[in-house]
């Protein structure tokens, strides 16, 4: 799993929380580059998938940031609604599958978290535009930092096990889904973080242009 903290104009931005309840990968990552737990000034939610946000709650306490999510996944993230249920299907490729099973069964649960703002497509997170990418979930945010060659892609791009356009058994929409990697297909990127797996740090936007069907 993937998190991405971005340092801008002397602010922390994070995307994604991790699986871990404590946050602390990402607290030692705010200390590796010299700063305090308090420089983080917001946390953007992909969506709320438990590998997303485990750490959300923790982090919050710890820094006091700002949280933001696409409002239709902002009651899963407060733990007032379950995630969507991708079903019990095993389906390619089968390393996925733990993941399929959690969202099923809804655990492990994370530590509950109000968001503080929603954002909405074209909105702005510190240096990210905010892309609304739904079909991986409805609510489901990409983000750009268009001077810096950066797209955030979440799930609706995967990396691991294998290169695709997300995950097969949990993209929810598929029409919606293929209209967002459209839309990042047409984005000029250097760099495309996904949530599961290494960035497409090469030819990126070759790459994401190869997904779209
Ligand atoms: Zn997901
Ligand atoms: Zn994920």
């Amino acid at each position: 799993m993937r998190a991405f903290l971005l340092q801008a104009g002397g602010e922390l931005t994070l995307v994604d929380t991790l699986f871990e309840d404590d946050g602390a990968g990402v607290l030692e990552a705010i200390r590796k580059l010299g700063r305090s737990p308090r420089d983080l000034k917001r946390i953007v939610l992909t969506h709320a998938h438990r590998s997303h946000l485990g750490g959300l709650a923790a982090l919050k306490r710890e820094t006091g940031a700002t949280v933001l999510a696409h409002e239709w996944e902002a009651d899963i993230v407060a733990g007032e609604r379950a995630a969507q249920s991708v079903g019990l299907k095993p389906t390619r490729p089968f390393r996925t599958y733990p993941f399929q099973v959690g969202i099923f069964l809804g655990r492990p649960k994370h530590e509950p978290c109000p968001i503080d703002e929603s954002v909405a497509d074209g909105a702005t997170a510190g240096p990210l535009e905010v892309l609304h990418l739904p079909g991986h979930s409805p609510g489901h945010l990409g983000f750009h930092w268009a001077e810096r060659g950066l797209v955030i892609a979440g799930d609706a791009i995967a990396t691991w096990p294998r290169f695709e356009a997300g995950w097969p058994a949990f993209n929810l929409n598929l029409e919606q889904h293929r209209e967002s990697v459209r839309r990042l297909a047409g984005l000029d990127a250097q760099i495309v973080g996904v949530g599961h797996g290494e960035p497409i740090t090469k030819a990126a936007t070759d790459r994401v242009r190869a997904l779209v069907v």
